[in-house]
């Protein structure tokens, strides 16, 4: 299916190019929806192996909770977006086929506010919902067809490859594709439009937008050759800074302050920097010496760092300073219970992510945190109910199938269990692993009829999938 349609796509799309229609007019004839869900889904599944991803739920969540506030506003927010973070110094955000806008650490750290985070994923945004990539490439066929064959049929490889350096060879190629894309200056005119549209509706302060690539431009004065990745993929000339300004001087002035999250996040990121050791003597200086703009954000990543070096009982002293202050948000109950976690109280662990997640329903990563915290403990069957809760609201969430298979197994329920660690490795890219896992769940022979045949059904559809895979 998703071979076919890229076979079709590099056949006749230079033929479209021709008749391409106006900026201002959005065509969707070159990607379905579906179709362009599956390549999306598929790249993910690259994006997931790469190393360069970033595994972390909370830093995932934040973005996504922004991403979606800003989607929320555009004027064409039916499709589905997945933003993630890749653990690269350099400042850069992208855009991928399928709705995919990955984000950099670097960007996240250098941000000076949360709305200038918010102007630079506002702009992606629209580079999506303009389909401005598809229509790139049915426009310049000639030079991207070499490159999006190879991407295509690099994804393919990966698919039938349980070999994860190639699968990381795809997705490297997955990530390079972006930086052939260098958008027009039309359609960067045409993000940075409807992206302060989307800055503005969504109560972010629009002025972020001019300060950040103004910033920027600056900055790239002094890289000379290496400019920053950022504005290699966007050009940035003076036209988009001065129509910035321009929009920015009719606004009416706004005090929009950071959202508290927005400061956990970056004190998480930097807690992460650096040897353990390091990171807890930096951060535990700028406490002491209140170089911080926030206090609970400076403790939030002492605490983090404090993990990280494994010094539990420091962590749980400042875990405690942290509650007495009252201030609530989902990451700090999280990273209360995972202090108590850490340390072996396994009572105080399952108070605090219980409480957590009474509070913050909606909150994924505590949800995790609270799953394994019950396994932990041996109450398997409470976690059977908080498994089954959130995977009717998250079906596709690859954590959630590997939690889903630990409590199953817990239970004794083989079938149950090889199931959902299949449905994770199929999430995760490697169909291979998914039909070893589910093959041996069906041998295992302890499921219902309808468990048996819903299995069977399942690896039949993969093994077909594979096998076109393996042709391709
Ligand atoms: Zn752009």
């Amino acid at each position: 299916m998703l071979r076919a349609f890229l076979v079709l796509s590099l056949v006749i799309q230079p033929v479209l190019a021709a008749d391409l229609p106006d900026l201002g007019e959005v065509s969707r004839q070159y990607f379905s929806d579906q179709e362009e869900q599956t390549l999306g889904r598929a790249i993910m599944r690259d994006v997931y192996v790469d190393p360069r991803y970033l595994d972390d739920p909370e830093i995932e969540s934040y973005l996504n909770q922004l991403g979606y506030k800003l989607v929320s506003v555009s004027p064409r927010n039916q499709r589905e977006f997945t933003f993630f973070v890749v653990n690269d110094p350099s400042i850069n955000a992208f855009a991928m086929p399928g709705g995919n806008i990955g984000v950099h650490t670097g960007l996240l750290l250098a941000a000076q506010s949360e709305s200038e985070l918010a102007s630079v994923i506002a702009h992606e945004i629209s580079h999506v919902t303009q389909d401005h990539i598809s229509r790139m490439i049915a426009a310049q066929s000639q030079s991207y067809w070499p490159t999006m064959a190879a991407l295509a049929l690099a994804l393919l490889a990966s698919r039938s490859n349980p070999n994860v350096a190639s699968a990381a060879i795809a997705s490297t190629q997955a990530f390079s594709i972006q930086n052939q894309l260098n958008f027009s200056r039309d359609y960067e005119r045409e993000a940075d439009r409807l992206g302060y549209e989307m800055l503005t509706r969504a109560n972010f302060d629009p002025r972020g937008m001019s300060g950040f690539f103004t910033r920027l431009q600056r900055a790239s004065r002094f890289y000379d050759s290496s400019a920053p990745a950022y504005l290699r993929t966007h050009p940035l000339t003076s036209d988009r800074i001065a129509d910035m300004e321009a929009r920015s001087e009719s606004a009416p002035y706004l005090q929009v302050q950071d959202s508290l999250e927005f400061q956990l996040v970056r004190a998480r990121l930097r807690a992460q920097e650096n040897s353990p050791l390091d990171a807890v003597i930096a951060l535990r200086n700028t406490l002491k010496e209140k170089r911080y703009s926030d206090e609970t954000a400076a403790r939030y990543g002492l605490i983090t760092a404090l993990l990280r070096a494994r010094q539990f009982k420091e962590a749980e002293i400042e875990a405690q300073k942290l509650a007495a202050t009252k201030i609530s948000s989902p990451l700090i109950q999280q990273l209360l219970a995972n202090v108590a976690a850490a340390s072996g109280n396994q009572t105080l662990a399952l108070q605090r992510y219980q409480s957590g997640s009474a509070i913050h329903p909606g909150y994924r990563p505590i949800q995790y945190g609270y799953i394994s915290a019950l396994l932990a403990a041996g109450r398997s069957n409470e976690a059977l109910v908080q498994v089954n809760k959130q995977q009717g609201l998250y079906p596709f969430d690859r954590r959630l199938w590997r939690l889903a298979a630990q409590t199953h197994a817990q239970l004794g329920h083989r079938l149950l269990s090889h199931r959902a660690q299949a449905e994770a490795a199929a999430l995760s890219g490697n169909l291979v692993a998914a039909i070893e896992q589910i093959t041996l769940g069906i041998k295992a022979g302890d499921g219902s009829f309808h468990e048996m045949s819903a299995a069977e059904a399942r690896r039949r559809e993969w093994q077909e999938t594979e096998k076109a895979q393996r042709k391709g």
